[in-house]
């Protein structure tokens, strides 16, 4: 080969291997340079908003610090296998929350079905091709749950096939367990309403060896009920991974007794055949979700609550010195517990609806959400979903549009 020859070659072959390396297939067009920044919200006409409203999933619940997206990112390069990656995050899950078990979930509410789906069918894989067709099947039927429970959260547990008994006093719990008893099921946030607490729930289950989970989406903060709900003996614990841990808003985490878990597993992906094969959570997503919680965890939890009292108080002051408006700082005692402010006008002073007042927010610039839909001539605002600073455009927003309104 001649020198000239050699030359040529070198020069050819390390550009080739970039652009291998950087995923292009040999004889495609080159991709735009890295420095070109794509706006893709701009190209599809997408409407950003500054999220005074919180986790709602609507909204697209929470936004995924860096620390995720980076692990995002770097795991998206390799090929690992799938049953690999819940096993290690499983582990590492289990250990954070005190847990024999965990898995990562498309959400909370795949972690109720798959959960419960788990519950019917052990790990009897001809029951788990069965679901969701339990009459004739051997497999038990019913789900006991408290009537002022039962909000739509337990239609997932109603997609395994199961039915629900609703009971209202401990007698009437007791007295619906009978053979087809497969589970008793606690929503979180409906326990200040209702009338058996979680450790009465639990006693009454236990008594009688019947399964118990709980639905805990929203309820972080505080940080504690991540493990409290284990410790206490719920048998399954549900939690949403993209609310107020900023994990992947597709992702949740089931937790529990280890063979119960390992039977959820058999009712999901990778698995086809039964009915959970849709809820697939991506491996990103599985180790998304792992540093989310784990950095969730690791958060000064306390400094975090002082920001939103603060952020709370710059809102505040700028709008309750507005005639006519009374201002309340809320605080939800179960989910979504965090600081919310209440603005609240009188009707003859300010000459606006709840809804004209949200509508004028989101057309306004920057765009803002807020809650307005609760209460007549009031709307409510959360605060930990915002960015540093947000909070001044928000107060000085809300004030604007109040003080336009008034007469
Ligand atoms: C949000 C929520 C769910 C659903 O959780 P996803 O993570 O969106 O699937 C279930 N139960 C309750 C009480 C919730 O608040």
């Amino acid at each position: 080969m001649k020198r000239r020859d050699i030359l040529k070659r070198l020069s050819i072959a390390p550009l080739a291997g970039a652009a291998l390396a950087g995923g292009l297939q040999p004889g495609t067009a080159t991709a735009a340079p890295l420095s070109v920044k794509r706006d893709v919200f701009k190209e599809l006409g997408l409407r950003t908003f500054i999220n005074a409203a919180g986790n709602y999933t609507t909204m697209t619940a929470s936004l995924m610090p860096d620390d995720v997206m980076a692990a995002i990112q770097s795991s998206s390069k390799e090929f690992v296998m799938l049953e690999e990656v819940q096993d290690k995050v499983g582990q590492k899950i289990a250990e954070l929350c005190h847990a024999e078990a965990a898995l990562v979930t498309a959400g909370c509410w795949s972690a109720l079905v798959l959960g419960t789906a788990g519950v019917l069918t052990g790990n009897d894989p001809k029951k788990v091709a069965l679901l969701p067709k339990l009459e004739g099947s051997g497999m038990k039927s019913e789900v006991i749950i408290q009537k002022t429970h039962i909000n739509g959260y337990h239609h997932a547990v109603t997609n395994t096939g199961a039915s629900v008994i609703t009971v209202e006093t401990a007698e009437e719990a007791e007295g619906a367990i009978n053979d087809k008893t497969a589970m008793m099921w606690f929503l979180n946030r409906e326990a200040p309403v209702g009338k058996i607490q979680h450790q009465q729930w639990l006693d009454i289950a236990k008594k009688h060896n019947i399964p118990t989970m709980i639905d805990i989406a929203a309820d972080v903060p505080p940080v504690e009920n991540l493990w409290k709900y284990n410790k206490m003996g719920f048998d399954l614990v549900c939690i949403s991974g993209g609310k107020a841990m900023c994990g992947p808003q597709s992702a949740g985490i089931l937790m529990g007794k280890k063979d119960l878990i390992e039977a959820a597993r058999l009712n999901g992906p990778p698995r086809g055949g039964n009915i959970g094969r849709g809820m697939k959570v991506n491996k990103e997503e599985i180790i998304g979700m792992y540093v989310a919680l784990d950095s969730y965890i690791k958060r000064d939890h306390a400094m975090e609550w002082k920001i939103w009292e603060e952020r709370i108080a710059v809102i505040n002051n700028a709008v309750k010195s507005v005639p006519g408006v009374t201002t309340e700082v809320i605080v939800p005692p179960v989910a979504n517990h965090t600081p919310s402010l209440e603005i609240t006008w009188d009707p003859s002073k300010v000459k606006e609806t709840r809804d004209g007042f949200g509508e004028r927010l989101r057309k306004g610039s920057p765009s803002i959400e807020v809650i307005a839909w609760e209460k007549e001539n009031s709307i409510r605002l959360t605060v930990f979903m915002l960015k540093p600073g947000q909070e001044k455009v928000v107060a000085k927003r809300i004030r604007e549009e109040l003080v336009k309104a008034s007469v």
